[in-house]
Formats: C-alpha cells, sequence, structure tokens
C-alpha cells in the first residue's frame, strides 16, 4: 500500500528537526508536524551555552538555523496538532487537526511541557504575574521582586536571567540543596540579587488582580510566611507530550516513552527521540543525537 509519506516526524524541537535533517538527506519522503512554531522548548531559552561549537546562541535562534538547514535539504513542514496514532500492519496512521497521514516509519518527537505547581493562585494569575517562561515575561518586572520556584536546571538558569530585570529574585526550592548543575549552583550563590528560600513549598499564590506575594512554609519547622513579589515564575520539571499515544505504545508511570539503545519502541517502525523519551538526560545536544539516530534507524527500517 502506498502511504503519504515514507517518515512522519511529530515534534518540532531539536529531536524532530535534527531527525528532518537526517531523513530529508536520506532522500525520504518526510513530513515534520509541530502544532506550535518550531525550537520547541528550546526556542523559549534566552542563551544556550553548552550545546558544543556554539559559544552562545539564544535558543530561538539555533531553532531557527536548525529549521532553515532542515529545509534546505528538502523536509516539508505542516502546522498541524496530532491527536492520535494507530497502527496498520506496516502502515501508521496519523491523525491531525486537519486530518489523517500515513507513513511506513514515524518519529515521535514530541517534547515535553511545564509543570504546573497546582496550588490556589496559580492558574487564576496566569499571565498575572504567574509565568513558565521568564524569556517571555522577565522584562515585565522591571526594579520589583520576584519568586522563582524549583531548583533544577530551568530554575537556576531562570534566576539568572531575570537579575537583569528584578530587584531581587527569591528562588524557592522545596529541599535543602539545589538539583541544578554545579556551575549554575556556583553562579547563584556568586549573584547577590538572587536569594535562595530553601526547605520552603509555596501553599499560595496571593493577589487579586495581579500577583502580589507567596505564602511559603518551611517543611522543617512547619513556620508559615508571606513573602512580597510581584512576579512568581514556576519551573517544576515537565511532563511529556504523549496524551495523543495513549493505547499505542505503552508509556512509563511520568508518561515518558520507552525505547531500545536504537530508539525503537514496542511498535516496529516507530521511534522516539528528545525530550519525550524516558532517560536519565534531557539537553539539546542529546536531542539531537537521538534525532539523528532515530532518522537514522527509521531509514533502515524503511530499506529492510
Ligand atoms: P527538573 O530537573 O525535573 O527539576 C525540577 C525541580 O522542581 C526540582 O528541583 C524539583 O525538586 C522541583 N519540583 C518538582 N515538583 C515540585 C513541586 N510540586 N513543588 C516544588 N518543587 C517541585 O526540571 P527542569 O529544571 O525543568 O529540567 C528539565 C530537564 O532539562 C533536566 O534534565 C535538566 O537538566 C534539563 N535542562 C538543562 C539545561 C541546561 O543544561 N542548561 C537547562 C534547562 C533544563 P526536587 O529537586 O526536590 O526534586
Amino acid at each position: 500500500m502506498t502511504t503519504d509519506y515514507e517518515i512522519i516526524i511529530i515534534g518540532g524541537g531539536p529531536a524532530g528537526l535534527t531527525a528532518g535533517i537526517y531523513a530529508s538527506r536520506a532522500r525520504r519522503k518526510t513530513v515534520l508536524l509541530e502544532k506550535h512554531g518550531t525550537g520547541g522548548q528550546m526556542a523559549l531559552t534566552w542563551e544556550v551555552e553548552n550545546y558544543p561549537g556554539v559559544e552562545k546562541i539564544s535558543g530561538y535562534d539555533l531553532g531557527q538555523i536548525m529549521e532553515r538547514q532542515a529545509r534546505s535539504f528538502g523536509l516539508e513542514f505542516r502546522s498541524v496538532e496530532v491527536t492520535g496514532v494507530a497502527s496498520d500492519g506496516p502502515v501508521t496512521r496519523v491523525s491531525t487537526t486537519e486530518g489523517e497521514l500515513t507513513c511506513r516509519s514515524l518519529v515521535i518527537a514530541a517534547g515535553a511541557r511545564s509543570n504546573r505547581l497546582g496550588v490556589p493562585g496559580e492558574a487564576e494569575l496566569t499571565g498575572r504575574g504567574v509565568s513558565y517562561c521568564a524569556t517571555c515575561d522577565g522584562a515585565f518586572y522591571q526594579g520589583v521582586p520576584v519568586a522563582v520556584v524549583g531548583g533544577g536546571d530551568t530554575a537556576l538558569e531562570e534566576a539568572l536571567f531575570l537579575t537583569r530585570y528584578a530587584s531581587r529574585v527569591y528562588l524557592i526550592h522545596r529541599r535543602g540543596e539545589f538539583r541544578g548543575t554545579k556551575l549554575l549552583q556556583e553562579r547563584i550563590a556568586a549573584e547577590s540579587k538572587v536569594e535562595p528560600v530553601l526547605d520552603a513549598i509555596v501553599e499560595r499564590i496571593e493577589g487579586a488582580d495581579s500577583v502580589t506575594g507567596l505564602t511559603l512554609k518551611n517543611v522543617k519547622s512547619g513556620a508559615v510566611s508571606h513573602l512580597a513579589a510581584e512576579g512568581a515564575f514556576i519551573f517544576v520539571g515537565t511532563t511529556p507530550n504523549t496524551e495523543f499515544l495513549r493505547g499505542f505504545l505503552p508509556l512509563d508511570a511520568k508518561g515518558f516513552v520507552e525505547t531500545n539503545p536504537n530508539l525503537e519502541t514496542t511498535v516496529h517502525g516507530v521511534f522516539a527521540a528528545g525530550d519525550v523519551r524516558a532517560k536519565v538526560l534531557r539537553q539539546i545536544s542529546t536531542a539531537v543525537g537521538e534525532g539523528a539516530l532515530a532518522a537514522t534507524m527509521a531509514d533502515h527500517h524503511l530499506s529492510h
């Protein structure tokens, strides 16, 4: 049976874009499906400094370059949302908001999105002081105090970025030590505008029309306190974008896609790459490597 494409790639972050470059260079008829603009979470990063070969670049610009490069090899892009995937023998059917597409090999590179904290005030004040993107919203907080919640690489990086604007950056973490890279921890310690608030959880984000502060609880003493801040930037991890895969593929307890070392899933001819995959390290450099491998394995699958 003929299919619309030989390879379909779901997701336009660094994993999907790299898969697109490799699949197009293998001269496979390939389309990349993306519901937002290309770049994925990388596009929201102000500055990338650990992608080898490029000392400093904005995540948005890096995504634009990758897209240009993929287009130059003939990759087709479609702006649609994927709603479901099903297998029909050797044919994979991808349902989208604009109809069904078929392929013989699929690369899932759908990435992950920011978790919500799940406290009172968060949903009500999102866009009015509560934010999940310092690069997008940081400039609105010129000369005022803000809070950053989380202790991973994202929280530490974004806290440092916010010192460009805010008068003070409270970095609220639920444990006594940060999870993020030691280099970022050193920078946090050296930055006088950042004040770590450790062993603390957020009980509520306060404000009527906009954020005015946070109610915190010390997890060791149980003491409840009020912190005045006009912004609350939440960086408490990510959830994979895999809802559309339920019933098609087994996912791990957190919803990530499991693969073998060649990035193949339990469905023959279906591969996964990047942050959507169950793994220990989520970086642009790992996403890129996986995108290359997934597309190469998809190409081999088609050949054999
Ligand atoms: P992460 O590494 O999973 O860290 C999430 C942080 O949020 C942890 O400190 C966690 O606390 C805290 N947290 C989770 N749930 C919470 C809750 N309900 N209340 C309060 N705190 C909560 O997530 P991430 O920082 O977004 O990073 C995601 C991945 O991208 C990681 O692999 C990271 O290394 C990578 N990344 C890399 C870079 C870089 O290399 N420059 C930049 C950004 C992201 P605990 O520590 O107590 O678990």
